[in-house]
């Protein structure tokens, strides 16, 4: 018999409460079997059935399933990996608020993800302590109010379109009424994990007539973008919705000129254009994704030869104490 609660959730709701957490289940479903998954971890597996859908039965190496699947190789302790690599504690003058680049404000308005990246540079941070929660959001808005160079909010997190469409719409609310913010920035993977999350009341709930609204997503290969992630942005865009696209370079999931390209051309088609692509940050757990900037370079450089000039992305890395992240080239 299905709950009263059950059947008043959306179906972008439901997608969230089925994630697979369960390693046996996920490997089980694709045919896998696998030694070294590590089962029991402080950032355990997570992933909606949507993303699951996307991956090749019987392939190990499949480069969805990499991106998630917890293994033996996050406990090495690997030299220059460190929990907080981003030192973002010294940019954070109220909870809930970080302020590194001028101009610009990130809110981490969700606590939590639909899907847990194993080379994610927060999987040590501490969300709940950063989320005030509705009433608390007063010193973040106080703060942006107080300082007129601040003309973009963005919305992360976590991924802050788990936040209810009520919550986004008080938020964005408060962040109209203040006169000298002009641009909303989402930063979010649920267009790509829940495409369902994408629906008429959420794109209500982030616009307003003065504020520019752009959303970036995170893609990291183009077997993530199907008919259904399509179907998703082609709503944000029909909003007026810019839509811009970020990748972590990662070693043995997108390390190749060619499958940079083939995700360039697939987003452009999906009506994303590539914004980053980052150097992963140096985050303890993830060492076996790095790809070291020499070689990052020459990836670089083979796709800025293939690809229309508005197709390259940003090759780009983050450093603790500068004012913006560092293009490499
Ligand atoms: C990446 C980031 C931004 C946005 O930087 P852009 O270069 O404008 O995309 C803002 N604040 C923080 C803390 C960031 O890490
Ligand atoms: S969606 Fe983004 S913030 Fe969430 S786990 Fe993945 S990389 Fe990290």
């Amino acid at each position: 018999m299905v709950s009263q609660i059950q059947e008043k959730q959306a179906p972008w709701q439901r997608q969230l409460r089925d994630v697979v957490t369960n390693v046996d289940e996920l490997l089980s479903h694709l045919n896998l079997t696998q030694e070294d998954c590590l089962i029991k971890q402080p950032f355990p597996l997570r992933v909606p059935w949507r993303f699951v859908s996307r991956m090749k039965p019987g392939d190990p190496n499949d480069p969805l399933l990499l991106q998630v699947l917890p293994t033996a190789k996050e406990w090495l302790k690997v030299p220059g990996f460190s929990q907080d690599p981003l030192a973002e504690a010294q940019s954070n003058p109220v909870p809930g608020l970080l302020h590194k680049y001028q101009g610009r404000v990130l809110l981490t308005v969700a606590g939590a993800c639909a899907i847990h990246c194993r080379y994610c540079f927060r999987r040590h941070f501490s969300y709940q302590d950063n989320n005030p929660g509705r009433a608390g959001w007063q010193p973040c808005l106080d703060y942006i109010k107080t300082d007129s160079s601040i003309h973009e909010v963005i919305f992360s997190g976590g991924d802050p379109l788990l936040a209810t469409d009520e919550y986004l719409a008080y938020l964005v609310d408060k962040i109209a009424e203040i006169s000298h913010v002009t641009t909303l920035r989402i930063h979010t993977r649920l267009p790509i994990v829940i495409p369902e999350r994408i629906n008429k009341k959420l794109i209500k709930s982030i616009i307003r007539p003065k504020l520019k609204c752009v959303v970036v997503i995170h893609c990291n290969h183009p077997n993530e973008l199907d008919f259904s992630v399509k179907k998703s942005l082609d709503q944000l865009a029909a909003a007026n919705i810019t839509l811009l696209n970020q990748s972590v370079l990662l070693k043995g999931i997108n390390d190749s000129s060619s499958i940079l390209k083939a995700l360039s051309e697939k987003l452009f088609h999906y009506g994303a254009l590539p914004y980053y692509l980052h150097l992963m940050d140096k985050v303890q757990g993830s060492a076996h994704f790095d790809v070291d900037e020499t070689t990052a370079k020459t990836i670089w450089q083979e796709l800025v030869a293939q690809l229309s000039g508005y197709l390259v992305p940003k090759l780009v890395k983050e450093q603790a104490d500068a004012l913006s992240k560092i293009p490499l080239l």
